[in-house]
């Protein structure tokens, strides 16, 4: 028996053991899901394995697939592989997969979020470390200068910037993806403040939270916007390539800001010709990726999406051994 319980086709990170694949990008038979963002989750696979507060946020995104829903810790033997899905933190049914073969122990963690601040997303399960020989992590922001501040601080900022555009009679317009980051701005916002809207290419996804429990605030019908009156005071939240009606509104002054981890960045948030850039994240910073892969108790890790180097090089330095898969993982825009 190999010592690799995953490596790397391309079709995606298969395990030879299991004979399935965990987020392959072309089409497969068996495929474990680690979340429904796109780039992870793709439609066609014969199979698909998911943690079961997932299933209804991968069905909205992907329609009606045959797809299994487990539940956290719940073991699951696929061929001479014993799987088990454990939170990740990044979004609404978000999992690690952890794969077991003859005592060895690999955790492939897809997107996650850990917060050395002790921040958690009320839209979703928080992170939990897995004991492993190997962890397989993302580095979308592996390098140091990413560290986010506290949730608190960036929320409060966010609603002081909206209340001032609201005395002022404008709309704020945050840019946030439909799935995941959007249902964490609408959960952390004061929905005090003004009337709410969220893009349409949200709502299923919205109704897949609720009914896993995560609570939102109500919203307004997106029809509304129709009238420019309904544009003052106004909080809306939707994708950043978003065909909106406040692009041709003139009756009413638009803020337009947007929520990433990116937006760190200075020159991204220049380029942007953004009103405002907050700093929130779904992913790790580079205090929690380090903080993740020590927990795990790993010897090995494998790297397989961002600034796959400089993560790499730190942990190599910290005694790890370390590797990498080439994918086709994105990261959050
Ligand atoms: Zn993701």
């Amino acid at each position: 028996m190999s010592r690799e319980l995953v490596v790397q086709r391309p079709e995606g990170l298969y395990c030879p053991a299991g004979d399935f694949y965990v987020d392959p990008w072309r089409k497969v038979e068996r495929a474990v899901i680690t979340h429904a963002h796109s780039d992870h989750a793709r439609g066609g696979h014969g199979h698909y394995l998911c943690a079961a507060s997932g299933v209804g946020v991968l069905r909205a995104r992907l329609g009606d697939i045959d797809v299994r829903g487990l539940a956290w810790g719940e073991p699951l033997q696929v061929g001479g592989a014993r799987v088990s899905l454990h939170p990740a933190g990044h979004i609404l049914g978000s999992a690690q997969v952890r794969i077991e073969v003859a005592g060895a122990v690999w955790v492939v963690a897809g997107d996650y979020c850990l917060s050395v601040l002790g921040d958690t997303n009320p839209t979703c399960e928080p992170f939990e470390p897995v004991r492993c020989d190997c962890f397989v992590t993302e580095a979308t922001f592996g390098l140091p200068i990413y560290r986010w501040p506290r949730h608190a601080d960036v929320f409060a900022d966010m609603n002081a910037w909206w209340q001032a555009n609201a005395r002022a009679g404008e709309a704020s317009v945050v840019g946030a993806y439909s799935l995941g980051k959007t249902q964490h701005v609408l959960a952390g916002i004061e929905p005090t403040i003004g009337p709410i809207y969220a893009h349409p290419a949200a709502e299923a996804i919205n109704a897949a939270h609720e009914a896993e429990g995560v609570a939102l605030p109500a919203l307004r019908p997106w029809s509304e916007l129709s009238d420019p009156a309904a544009l003052r005071g106004a909080l809306i939240v939707a994708p950043p390539s978003a065909n909106a009606p406040w692009r041709w509104q003139r009756a009413a002054r638009v803020r337009e800001a947007f929520a990433s981890g990116w937006m760190q960045l200075h020159k991204a948030r220049h380029r942007a010709g953004l009103d405002r850039g907050f700093v929130l994240s779904d992913h790790a910073d580079w205090p929690g990726l380090l903080a993740a892969v020590a927990a795990t108790g790993c010897s090995r890790v494998i790297v397989t999406h961002g600034d796959e180097a400089v993560l790499a090089r730190a942990l190599t330095e910290r005694g790890l051994e370390c590797g990498a898969f080439r994918t086709t993982y994105g990261d959050e825009g």
